[in-house]
C-alpha cells in the first residue's frame, strides 16, 4: 500500500520531485538542511526511501540502521556521499541524475564559443585592470564558422541543436552512428573532423581510448586560426602541446573547464606541484579557464569567474541552475517511484539494472523482486519453488556479488503469495525479497 511508504527527503530537495512522491500517495518528509549523523540515524530507522544531495554522507554505519530503506535517491549528478557497496550488500538501489545536467553545459559552450570570438575574456580582464582596450583585430561573429563535436551523446546533440540555431554549420565524431540532429552530419574520423572546424568542443567520457586523446599531433591537424574547448574530463586534452599552439598563434584561443588534476577544494590554483604548467597556461591570451562549473552555467558570473581565477584562485561560487535542479527532482523521483512499485533498477549505480513491462492490475498477476548474492545454484533453487506457478516472465543480472532477480506470476491467490514469499526470502542467498502488484 503507497500509503505507507514513508520518504525522508534532505537539503532541500527541489519541489518537482516532493510533488511527484506525494502524488504516489506515499508519507513525505522534507528537510531543508542535511541532518547530523544521530538524528539522521534515528530517523533512517523509519523510512523506505531517502533522498540526498551532496551533503549528507549515508556511510555503512548510517546503511547499517536503516533496516526498512529500499531505495537512495541522490538528487544530484555524485554518489560519492554513499558506500555504493555498504547499501548493495543490504539490498539498497541507489540512484542519481547523471544527464540532469546536460543542457547547463551545452549553453557554457555556447557562451564559451562567442567570448572566444569576440574575445570577451581578456577584454573584461584588461577593463578589469583600468585599461581601455578597444579592438576588432581577429574577433568574429560565429554566424556562418564551423562547429566540430567530439562526442555526440547527452550534451553533444543539446550543442549541436543550439549551435545550429546561432547559424553555426555543425559537424559531429562518435565511435558509434548517431541520428544527427537538424542538418549536423558525422563524419568518420576524428582528423577528418579536427581539419574541417573552426571550433573544436569535446564532450566524450574518460576512457582507456579518450585519455589525451587531444595531443601535440591533433592539435596540429586543427585549423589555423581555430579555437579548442573542453568541458568533459581533465585528462582528454595534454595541455603542453595547447599552451605551445596558444603561444604560437596555430590556435587563437581555448576554454578549459577540466583539468588533468584539479584542487580537492576551492582555494588556491596556482600550484605547481598540481599541474607543472600552470603559469605557461595562465599567461596565454584568450584562454577561458573556468573551475569545472560546466554544470553550475550562470554566464554572468563567467567572466567574472575567468578574471578571478587568472588572479590564481578558485572561486566557485553560484549554484546550479533551477533548471537543472527541476530535471533532477523529476529523474531521481521518478526513478525512487519505479523502484519501489515495479522494482525497476535502470538507471541504478551499484545495482544489477534490469527491468519488465508494467504489470497489469486485472490478471491476479504478482511480481516477485529476489535481490541475492551471486552464487551458483540459487536461480534453480528459485525456479524449483516457482515451477508449480505460471512465470510469465523473468529477467535476472547480476554486478559483482550482488544479483537481482524480477518474475511475473499469474493466477495466484493470497495463500500462493504468502508461500512464495517465506520460500523466496528463506533462500540462503536472500539479501532482499519484495513482491508487488
Ligand atoms: P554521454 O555518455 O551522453 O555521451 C558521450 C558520447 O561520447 C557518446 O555518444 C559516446 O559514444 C561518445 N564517445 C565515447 N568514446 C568516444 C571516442 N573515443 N571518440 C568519439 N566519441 C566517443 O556523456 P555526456 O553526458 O554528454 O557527457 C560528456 C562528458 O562531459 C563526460 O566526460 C562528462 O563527464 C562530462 N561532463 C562535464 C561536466 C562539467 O561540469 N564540465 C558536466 C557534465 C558532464
Amino acid at each position: 500500500d503507497s500509503g505507507e511508504i514513508k520518504i525522508l527527503l534532505l537539503e532541500n530537495v527541489n519541489q518537482r520531485g516532493i510533488s511527484l512522491l506525494e502524488k504516489e500517495g506515499y508519507q513525505v518528509e522534507s528537510i531543508k538542511k542535511a541532518l547530523p549523523e544521530d538524528v539522521l540515524i534515528e530517523k533512517i530507522r523509519d523510512v523506505h526511501a531517502i533522498g540526498i544531495r551532496s551533503k549528507t554522507k549515508l556511510t555503512k554505519k548510517v546503511i547499517q540502521e536503516a533496516k526498512k530503506l529500499l531505495v537512495i535517491g541522490c538528487f544530484c549528478i555524485g554518489t560519492n556521499q554513499v558506500d555504493l557497496e555498504a547499501a548493495a550488500n543490504r539490498g539498497i538501489a541507489v540512484f542519481n541524475s547523471p544527464f540532469s545536467n546536460s543542457r547547463s553545459v551545452a549553453e557554457l559552450i555556447i557562451a564559451e564559443i562567442i567570448s572566444l570570438s569576440r574575445q570577451l575574456g581578456d577584454r573584461n580582464i584588461e577593463l578589469h585592470q583600468g585599461n581601455w582596450n578597444k579592438v576588432s583585430s581577429q574577433c568574429y561573429e560565429i554566424r556562418g564558422k564551423t562547429l566540430g563535436i567530439v562526442g555526440y551523446g547527452h550534451i553533444g546533440s543539446q550543442l549541436s541543436v543550439l549551435a545550429e540555431a546561432m547559424g553555426m554549420t555543425v559537424f559531429f565524431h562518435d565511435i558509434i552512428q548517431l541520428m544527427p540532429m537538424g542538418t549536423a552530419k558525422q563524419v568518420n574520423t576524428l582528423y577528418e573532423l579536427l581539419e574541417r572546424s573552426d571550433f573544436v568542443s569535446l564532450h566524450v567520457p574518460e576512457t582507456e581510448e579518450t585519455k589525451n586523446m587531444i595531443g601535440e599531433e591533433e592539435i596540429a591537424r586543427m585549423k589555423k586560426g581555430s579555437y579548442l574547448i573542453n568541458a568533459s574530463r581533465g585528462t582528454i586534452v595534454q595541455i603542453p602541446p595547447l599552451i605551445k599552439a596558444l603561444q604560437n598563434g596555430h590556435l587563437l584561443g581555448a576554454a578549459i573547464d577540466v583539468f588533468p588534476k584539479e584542487p580537492a577544494s576551492n582555494g588556491q590554483f596556482y600550484n605547481n606541484e598540481l599541474n607543472s604548467w600552470t603559469s605557461d597556461l595562465l599567461a596565454c591570451k584568450n584562454v577561458i579557464l573556468t573551475p569545472h562549473i560546466g554544470w553550475l552555467f550562470l554566464f554572468s558570473i563567467i567572466i567574472s569567474d575567468n578574471y578571478l581565477f587568472t588572479k590564481l584562485f578558485f572561486n566557485l561560487k553560484g549554484g546550479s541552475t533551477e533548471e537543472a535542479q527541476y530535471m533532477i527532482g523529476a529523474e531521481v523521483g521518478a526513478a525512487i517511484i519505479k523502484y519501489i512499485n515495479c522494482g525497476t533498477s535502470i538507471g541504478a549505480v551499484n545495482f544489477p539494472e534490469i527491468d519488465l513491462r508494467a504489470i497489469q492490475d486485472t490478471d491476479k498477476t504478482i511480481r516477485l523482486l529476489f535481490c541475492h548474492y551471486n552464487v551458483p545454484g540459487v536461480l534453480r533453487e528459485i525456479n524449483e519453488i516457482l515451477s508449480d506457478h505460471n512465470v510469465d516472465k523473468q529477467y535476472s543480472d547480476s554486478r559483482g556479488n550482488i544479483a537481482y532477480m524480477m518474475a511475473d506470476i499469474s493466477n495466484v491467490d493470497d495463500q500462493d503469495i504468502r508461500k512464495i514469499y517465506e520460500t523466496v526470502s528463506s533462500n540462503r542467498a536472500n539479501i532482499s525479497t519484495r513482491i508487488v502488484y
